[in-house]
């Protein structure tokens, strides 16, 4: 499941590293869902040409921008699979960690997240993450980890769990880790986004935190 918003500089290769990376693994049955969040360029069309002549790719296109995390739900309430993988459209996440994914999960675990290793991060992402995370921790029983991000396999019943919230604010990464199950981290070097600008304004991450405290 892919989250897109304004990512036409990057869905055609993203989508030939999914494949590249995933043809090998023969898997039953697969789809690449894209969920776009209401872009104003040109994403769109390119899924939809994808789309054509990939049966597997399947998408979603939301009528104005609803934000990543509402992206993120309505790929999930699609999947109709055993086990589905949210990645970023930007190729931050590296798509050659899947195959180790899907291993873990096979071996038992029901939610692989992804914990970013990376230190260079710019100052003001680095400090704001902190103080958020410390913040989030002060006020909850959950404890969760700087640098987990929405780059995660999730087991069908850990979806059916986490589509039970009703919520409509939601803050994904910090319902997982209060649903139980066994979760298990791979850690990860984020890439340098390959085209475009970050999507998460100021803004939206102000909100974004917002939303994760309250
Ligand atoms: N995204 C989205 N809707 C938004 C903002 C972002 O679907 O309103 C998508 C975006 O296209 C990308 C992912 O969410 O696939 C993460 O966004 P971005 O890479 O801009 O965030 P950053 O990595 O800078 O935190
Ligand atoms: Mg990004």
């Amino acid at each position: 499941v892919i989250p897109t918003f304004n990512e036409e500089g990057n869905i055609e290769l993203l989508y030939n590293k999914l494949k590249e990376t995933i043809d090998p693994l023969r898997l039953e049955e697969l789809e690449l869902i894209f969920v776009d969040d209401g872009s104003h360029d040109d994403s769109l069309s390119i899924i939809k040409r994808i789309a054509t002549h990939d049966a597997q790719v399947k998408y979603i296109s939301f009528s104005r921008n609803f934000g990543h995390q509402l992206a993120l739900k309505a790929g999930l309430d699609h999947a109709r699979f055993q086990g589905v993988i949210s990645l970023d459209a930007d190729l931050q996440h590296p798509v050659e960690l899947i195959p180790e994914m899907i291993q873990k999960w096979r071996n038992g675990a029901d939610v692989v997240f992804s914990k970013r290793i990376d230190k260079t991060l710019p100052w003001f992402k680095r400090t704001s993450s902190k103080l958020f995370y410390r913040i989030v921790n002060s006020l909850s029983q959950i404890k969760l980890e700087d640098g987990v991000a929405d780059f995660r396999l999730l087991d069908e019943k850990v979806i059916k769990a986490l589509l039970k919230y009703k919520e409509t604010n939601l803050f994904i990464r910090g319902i997982i880790p209060s649903l139980g199950f066994k979760q298990v981290s791979i850690e990860y070097m984020p890439n340098k986004r390959h085209a475009g600008e970050t999507k998460y304004s100021f803004s939206k991450m102000l909100r974004f935190a917002l939303t994760g405290i309250t």
